[in-house]
């Protein structure tokens, strides 16, 4: 792309374009890519990124894979989409036998839909329907964790941190749940019963109102990007058994592989009895999500008034993107994808680990294929953004957090280029 196509470009953006959490009037500056292939995103003048992000968790396998490439492809030339109401297809039947294989046993129904946020739109409403179908209409509300990120949809928003969430802005439209805090034991440690007391409290004073508890288990993403112990996860299921209450597993981000196990309740062998999967659901390649719950819940739903459950989007169980899912977890599952993991996380921890000795770095974590460098301050995200171009990375920072989690494929020098990177930028801010 030659300069005046570029600036071009970048003037119809900044006229007419609204970005991610962005202001209209005053818009960040954007970086225009035109290709991407493997590792690397490949901008509008010939700059080549390594990319630290894998498009917000999705890209598993890198970009321009032959294999996902040929799905696309060989589902394009039978059918792009059709209705879902009255037709199915092969691939749709095929993933979901395939979802319902590698997650708990107990999980064996799948509502497919198109964003994660919708995921939990669903997963919301099928508790919601749940109980009022076995005649506990009283149990209306959710518990959520502070820090916790499910989406920006209304739903989804109403049980994502209050503050970071901004739930203030939405005022009295946005649902009423209850929030109980952060879980403080960390991951890999056991989770002492004084961090359940607040949860317990929660519970035990409004179990009749509450509905489920939604989590992200092990890792709190977009919220924080916090690891906490898989024992919380074993105590808070015993917890929703005794007082009757669903318990609601968001994995849309660490969901396929990303933090060491397929999914990340395998850490703590609890079983959800609704789980959300989305992201690197088809490899980064299409928007599909998928709400999977328990054989009672679904036949608790279908007992009750109107005997189904009350959602359909327009793109449900689209076909392009079921047939790329499938490839996309057929390839994962043919390599051995726990040792690229391991081996991410041994190279982000190794690369990460000068920047403990910053004194602007409050603390280094990794698990999985997930580095983390939380600052003790807000990056100015404006200010940094160009410092990582500059050094031919992709790292986008939000809050004080300076963190990657890169696509599998990544090789050992560009992993060692990506963490040198993070460190020198974070050093000399
Ligand atoms: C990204 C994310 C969502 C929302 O997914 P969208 O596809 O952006 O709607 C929900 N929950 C978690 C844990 C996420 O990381």
């Amino acid at each position: 792309m030659n300069k005046r196509d570029w600036d071009d470009l970048l003037q119809a953006d900044r006229d007419t374009i609204w970005h991610p959490y962005a202001s209209a009037t005053d818009p960040p500056a954007v970086f225009p890519v035109v290709a991407a292939r493997g590792v690397r995103l490949q901008l509008a003048d010939g700059r080549q990124l390594i990319d630290g992000m894998a498009s917000w968790w999705c890209a598993i396998h890198g970009y321009n894979h032959p294999a996902l490439n040929r799905a696309v492809h060989e589902q394009l030339e039978r059918m792009a989409h059709v209705m879902f109401g009255g037709l199915t297809h092969p691939p749709a039947t095929k993933l979901a036998r395939i979802l319902t294989r590698l997650t708990p046993p107990g999980l064996d129904r799948v509502f497919f839909s198109d964003s994660g946020s919708v995921a939990v739109e669903v997963a919301l409403k099928m508790a919601l329907q749940y109980w009022r179908a076995t005649g506990r209409a009283g149990k209306q509300q959710f518990i959520a964790l502070r820090q916790g990120y499910h989406g920006d949809t209304f739903g989804a928003m109403a049980v994502c941190d209050p503050v970071t969430g901004m739930h203030h802005l939405f005022g009295a439209t946005l649902a009423q749940h209850y929030f109980a805090p952060a879980p403080g034991c960390r991951f890999g440690e056991p989770c002492p019963d004084r961090d359940m007391v607040a949860i317990t409290e929660l519970l035990s004073e409004h179990h009749a109102k509450i509905a489920a508890v939604i989590v992200e288990p092990v890792v709190q993403g977009a919220g924080g990007m916090r690891f906490y112990s898989a024992d919380y996860l074993v105590k808070l299921r015993a917890l929703c058994d005794a007082f009757d209450v669903l318990l609601i597993f968001d994995e849309i981000a660490t969901g396929f592989g990303r933090t060491g196990k397929l999914f990340a309740l395998e850490h703590a062998g609890v079983e959800p009895d609704i789980l959300c999967l989305g992201k690197a659901l088809t490899g980064g390649y299409m928007t599909l999500a998928a709400t999977l719950c328990s054989r009672q819940v679904a036949a608790g739903i279908c007992a009750g008034e109107g005997g189904a459950f009350m959602h359909g989007p327009t793109f449900m169980g689209n076909p392009l993107a079921c047939a790329t899912a499938i490839a996309s977890i057929e390839l994962l599952l043919s390599q051995p994808w726990q040792r690229s993991v391991q081996r991410l996380q041994d190279e982000l921890s190794a690369g990460l680990a000068p920047a403990r000795d910053l004194p602007n770095v409050r603390e280094v974590r990794t698990l999985g294929a997930i580095g983390v460098i939380e600052l003790t301050h807000p990056v100015d995200l404006q200010a940094v953004q160009p410092m990582f171009v500059e050094r031919g990375v992709w790292v986008r920072p939000f809050g004080s957090l300076v963190y990657v989690m890169p696509p599998y494929i990544m090789g050992s020098e560009d992993v060692g280029a990506l963490t040198a990177a993070m460190v020198e930028v974070v050093a000399s801010l």
